[in-house]
């Protein structure tokens, strides 16, 4: 067995000496701008986007405007997260009570809450080698219930979405894009969010930028913009020129002033972070390459290179056990890996851990699942390939911070802990 030199966890020294900026990328970027337009709402006592006492013009309405401009969408409305903007889109496109939304087996659970939110069943299909929804597993669970898919740009990479909009298409089934990681990425240089019928953005704290809470629906159809206003807005429809009976009232999730001040200045730093990210994320792609390849390591299959916004550094192990000691090894080394699936550790971001929608616990069960009766849900059995896949994926987060110095470390402890690895059976 080669040996760079003795790995962390053996007793020797570690790879990481300097310490890691942490990831959040947009939170990290906080800075004077975002405290001066906080205090110039502060100021203004203009603290709600519809009204002000003192006139002002509104930060979140030029919060809409930039990202309309940046992602090329025609009409853009903010929302007070990124799970609402899901179920705005949802509702906007008239998904109710009775509907299947099929979801990917590998999201942030909320995606999946969305659709119970306005009372529809998620459903799951499995993910691919990109982690991203898998097209062919996406047709095999259409059900003539089955009204809208949610194709997930996870972990800031994007979905095949050629192909999902063509099974959409053909099934005339709605598509909603959850861009919640992966704000600015592109596919076939088109900006994420603008490819399917509806664009659903976070900006919570841990997402690419950030306001602390907050959220984004994107789309190019004037009437589903206006359903979204609906949805997100019980007031709406005082300032809509709809009629009396295409009016609906949901809840209310506006964005405050004071948080459309912050994304205003954090979508000014998005191109930068991006950069950032994606340059972190080659380095060690190049790097890590051949030696990868001689140890079986195979990186996250990329869907549209050139779209991935860098988030994080994705490779498969050979097996799940290998993936487990390469975590434990890469964390003595001083990298923050991590899995992305274990049995043992609750993690809402996959499906076998969704407890409460498998056992379609609370309202939830009367007010969508008893309304699609016979609808197999989360029936986890339709997606082993994920939770196989997923129980191999090794995770690096990148940071738009990393230093070269910080890159070179950390590229020299996954060199150490994959040199470390045995060759497989095959080459040796
Ligand atoms: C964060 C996230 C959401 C929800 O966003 P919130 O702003 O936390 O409501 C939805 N989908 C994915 C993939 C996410 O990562």
């Amino acid at each position: 067995m080669t040996q760079l030199v003795k790995l962390a966890i053996d007793g020797g020294k570690a790879a990481v000496v300097h310490p890691l900026p942490k990831a959040h990328p947009g939170a990290m970027r906080i800075g004077i701008e975002e405290e001066e337009a906080v205090l110039e709402v502060l100021r203004s006592k203009r603290l709600f986007r519809y009204y002000a006492p003192y006139g002002g013009s509104s930060k979140v309405k030029a919060f809409e405007e930039g990202l309309g401009v940046v992602l090329g969408a025609p009409h853009v409305l903010a929302v007070g997260s990124g799970t609402s903007a899901l179920s705005s889109s949802l509702a906007a496109l008239e998904i109710g009570p009775g509907d299947e939304v099929v979801v990917p087996a590998y999201t942030w659970i909320a995606t999946a809450a969305s659709a119970l939110a306005v009372g529809a069943v998620p459903t799951v299909a499995e993910v691919d080698a990109g982690l991203t929804l898998d097209p062919e597993s996406f047709e095999e669970v259409i059900t003539p219930r089955t009204r809208a898919v949610i194709a997930v740009h996870m972990r800031g990479a994007p979905a095949r979405m050629g192909e999902i909009n063509d099974v959409a298409k053909r099934h005339g089934i709605a598509v909603v894009e959850d861009v919640a990681q992966a704000m600015g990425g592109t596919y076939q240089g088109q900006r994420l969010g603008t490819l399917g019928d509806m664009g659903a953005f976070s900006l919570q704290f841990n997402k690419i930028i950030t306001a602390g809470e907050g959220g984004a629906v994107a789309t190019a159809d004037r009437r589903r913009y206006e359903r979204a206003r609906m949805y997100h807005d019980v007031s709406a429809g005082l300032r809509s020129e709809l009629a009396t009976e295409q009016m609906f009232l949901a809840t209310t999730c506006r964005l405050s002033e004071l948080q459309g001040a912050v994304a205003l200045v954090q979508l000014g730093r998005l191109e930068g972070i991006l950069a950032d990210l994606r340059r972190a994320q080659r380095s060690l792609t190049s790097r890590l390459a051949g030696l990868a390849e001689e140890r079986g390591v195979t990186f996250r299959r990329q869907w549209d290179a050139a779209g991935d916004t860098g988030l994080t550094f994705i490779f498969y192990a050979p097996t799940s056990e290998i993936a487990h000691d390469v975590v434990r090894a890469l964390r003595a080394e001083g990298v923050p890996a991590s899995l992305l699936f274990s049995p043992d550790t609750l993690d809402f971001h996959v499906a076998y851990h969704w407890r409460p929608l498998i056992s379609r616990s609370g309202w939830a069960k009367i007010t969508a699942f008893d309304l699609a009766p016979g609808t197999s849900g989360c029936d986890l059995s339709r997606t082993p390939r994920s939770m196989e896949l997923l129980a191999r994926a090794v995770q690096v987060e990148m940071s738009p911070e990393f230093s070269e110095q910080n890159l070179e470390e950390i590229g020299f402890a996954l060199e150490k802990v994959l040199t470390a690895l045995p060759e497989p059976v095959a080459s040796r």
